[in-house]
This record gives structure tokens, C-alpha cells and sequence, in this order.
């Protein structure tokens, strides 16, 4: 485990302490925390059974590796929280309702719920019509793709068949 990994393992881990003191009562842990290369925007995601006992915290190794002390900051304790709240109030409380966003400012961390840590960009490589390759973003690429012709200085054409898969 890496050293921000290791830190991401503590603020879990601090989050539920905090609980336990703050609710009086003792909290399951989850089982298993995983480091995830696949989650690419998400920051991480919480899991947890019918019966609200934890399963499973995933942070996004990615989101970490472009923003790691915001990461740590947030995440982890954002994940941990739904965990928490589950236990101590049930299934249908809402995700980030009242009750949630109480136990972030216990804890000490940032309640928003949608973070705007940089993610990695996915590229998309076309050849122009005259033979130049370009390199394009999702928002270019999806126009494209929907149709739209862009055209180089040069007079070269990026189509739809451009595209080098
Ligand atoms: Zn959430």
C-alpha cells in the first residue's frame, strides 16, 4: 500500500472513531477498501447490504494521483459517512441528506457533494484529410461523432471517419 493510501486507510478509520463517540454506540467496520484504477471521475463509492452492515469502500486511485491532499481530505470520510449513517439510521435515509451532512461537519470535512478535482482526460485520435494527426477532447470528439466537420488552417478536414480507433 502506498503512503496516501495508507492515509486514505486512516481517515476511514478516524471517521468511524468520531462516530462511535459522537452516537455512542459501536459501528462494523466495512471489509474491504480498495484502490480502483477504474473509477476515472468518480472520486470513490460506498457499498453496503440489505441489512446495512458495510461491504465495501472504492477510491479512485486516479482522482488521488492528480489531487491527492484534497482527496484525503474528502473522500475517504465522505465514503466512510454513508457507511455510518446507514448503520445508525437505516436504509432509507437519503445519501447526502441532513443526517449525512451533520456527520461530515462532526467530522470535520468538506459535506459538498460533488467534487471538482481535476480527473483524467480521455483523448481521441483522428488523421485530418490532409494527413495531419489531431488530437481531441470528449466535447470535440462527440460533435464529430454527431456529425460536425472541423477544419484545420490548413484546409484539412477532421470527419467522423478520421477517427483512429
Ligand atoms: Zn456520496
Amino acid at each position: 500500500m502506498t503512503k496516501n493510501e495508507l492515509r486514505c486507510m486512516d481517515e476511514i478509520e478516524r471517521a468511524f472513531l468520531i462516530a462511535e463517540d459522537y452516537y455512542g454506540r459501536s459501528l462494523q467496520r466495512c471489509h474491504m477498501v480498495q484502490f480502483s484504477r477504474r473509477l476515472k471521475v468518480t472520486a470513490g463509492r460506498a457499498a453496503y447490504a440489505w441489512d446495512c452492515s458495510p461491504l465495501s469502500i472504492k477510491l479512485s486511485i486516479p482522482v488521488m494521483e492528480l489531487n491527492p491532499e484534497e482527496f484525503i481530505s474528502r473522500t475517504p470520510a465522505h465514503e466512510a459517512a454513508h457507511l455510518i449513517i446507514a448503520q445508525v439510521y437505516g436504509i432509507e435515509t437519503a445519501p447526502h441528506g441532513k443526517k449525512w451532512k451533520n456527520l461530515m461537519r462532526v467530522l470535520e470535512r468538506d459535506g459538498s457533494t460533488k467534487h471538482s478535482m481535476k480527473v483524467v482526460r480521455k483523448e481521441y485520435h483522428y488523421i485530418a484529410s490532409c494527413g495531419t494527426p489531431v488530437t481531441l477532447l470528449s466535447g470535440r470528439h462527440r460533435n464529430i461523432q454527431q456529425g460536425a466537420t472541423y477544419v484545420l488552417r490548413g484546409g484539412g478536414k477532421i470527419t467522423r471517419e478520421g477517427l483512429v480507433e
